[in-house]
């Protein structure tokens, strides 16, 4: 007999967390909706529609430039979601909280401005193999700029990284290491802190691509003491378009200027322009407003559900995965990290991911196919893509029920 662990940690009402969330209602060719996707995007809960409807019934206007009392309380909630997201990360100033337009946005960000203010000919920055596209292709485009060479953390069969190459990768010439805490197409939990130690015992600072990471485990930067994170508001049950960029102050106020504009000035001249103070020097133009306000609505509501109890009821549910999707004939895993979170992929026999896809979501089970952004990984293990299953705090026992059930019944169609 399988071994079932018992999934329900008493601290998570998981019956009552998927009334909170319209869209887990809806039905998919007349099914119930399996959404097994969160690793792409979320779903959002009520609060989150409702906060962004109230902004643009109620207090619809520009942040930090009227004295009218549309624009004192707008500015006030983009102000007070950037306080909750900072609690919630422990940023030791709410002014190191930049608000972006996400992950991708964050990266992009630290490579131009990095690339303009540190980086010289010859100089190397670190990435690993199991990054997303958007934390390789911005550091590959600042290094052809700037005349830098771009290193790569190895990793082996089971998806983990090899530290014992990052050590040797570290030298007097690198810059920055840029890696994913949890990779995307993988579910792995990178040894993070071990990675930040390493480079910060010879002054290299680390950047965290944390879109994996802060939605499914307790994520403190003070106590990692990483110097530049970077997460998506929409894979954290907030809305599309908002993301965050976490930078330690002293780093954020010496590094120059990324974007030009209205709020990142003190003052304009045809001479001189001299820049804001944090965090505005970093968020020129209007702002994605009810994003903000939306994205801060959403950190509340986990906040109120407690991350750590997401973790500990997540952490139990893709053991579960595991299990069941193992009983599934001809699957094998695609990685096999010792830790793992959020995401599993695989494959079943030579079938095509996309074939097997397409099956299931004929059933009501929305999963992922494909490369995942993540070319490079696909590449090592020699293979076109994956089926790639995500949770979220909302998916239960019976979504993973659902999809052994819909795997089983596809394969067979399928051989
Ligand atoms: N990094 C990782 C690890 C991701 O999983 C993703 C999105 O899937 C991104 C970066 C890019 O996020 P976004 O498209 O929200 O900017």
């Amino acid at each position: 007999m399988q071994h079932v662990p018992d999934i329900a940690a008493p601290a998570l009402d998981i019956d009552k967390i998927r009334k909170d969330f319209p869209l887990l209602q809806e039905k998919v060719y007349g099914k119930p909706l399996v959404y097994l996707d969160n690793s792409a995007t979320t779903q959002k809960p009520q609060v989150v529609l409702d906060t962004l409807e109230r902004y643009y019934k109620h207090y619809n206007s520009n942040v930090h430039r009227g004295v009218h009392h549309l624009s004192q309380v707008a500015s006030e909630e983009y102000e007070a979601a950037r306080h909750i997201i900072a609690g919630f990360i422990n940023a030791a100033h709410s002014e190191e909280v930049i608000f972006t337009k996400g992950t991708t946005d964050s990266i992009n960000l630290i490579a131009n401005v990095f690339g303009r203010g540190v980086i010289k000919p010859g100089d190397e920055v670190i990435v690993s193999a199991m990054e997303h596209h958007s934390n390789i292709v911005p550091w590959q485009i600042m290094c052809e700029d700037r005349g830098a060479v771009l290193k790569v953390i190895p990793m082996d069969e089971n998806g983990e990284l090899m530290m014992s190459e990052y050590t040797k990768l570290l030298s007097d010439k690198t810059r920055i290491v840029s890696v994913a805490y949890v990779s995307n197409s993988l579910g792995t939990v990178n040894p993070v802190r071990e990675i930040i130690a390493q480079a910060h015992a010879r002054n290299i600072p680390v950047m965290l691509d944390a879109a994996q990471a802060v939605q499914h485990m307790p994520l403190d930067v003070q106590e990692l003491d990483v110097d530049f994170i970077a997460f998506s508001g929409h894979k954290l049950y907030g809305p599309t378009g908002i993301g965050i960029l976490y930078g330690k102050r002293e780093w954020l106020d010496k590094l120059p200027p990324y974007q030009g504009g209205g709020d990142m000035i003190k003052t304009v001249t045809f001479a001189k322009t001299t820049y804001n103070v944090l965090p505005f020097k970093y968020e020129a133009g209007t702002p994605d407003i009810s994003g903000a306000i939306g994205l801060g609505a959403a950190v509340k509501y986990v906040q109120e559900i407690g991350i750590e109890h997401i973790h500990a009821y997540e952490e139990q549910l893709v053991q579960y995965a595991v299990e069941q999707l193992s009983t599934v004939e001809g699957l094998r895993f695609i990685g096999n990290p010792k830790h793992r979170s959020g995401a599993i992929s695989f494959l079943v026999d030579t079938i095509h991911p996309y074939d097997l896809g397409e099956l299931l979501d004929k059933q009501g089970v929305a999963i992922r196919t494909g490369h995942h952004c993540a070319e490079p990984v696909m590449d090592f293990f020699c293979i076109p893509g994956t089926v790639r299953a995500s949770f979220g705090m909302y998916t239960n026992k019976e979504d993973i029920d659902r999809l052994v059930v819909a795997v089983n019944r596809a394969a067979g169609m399928l051989r």
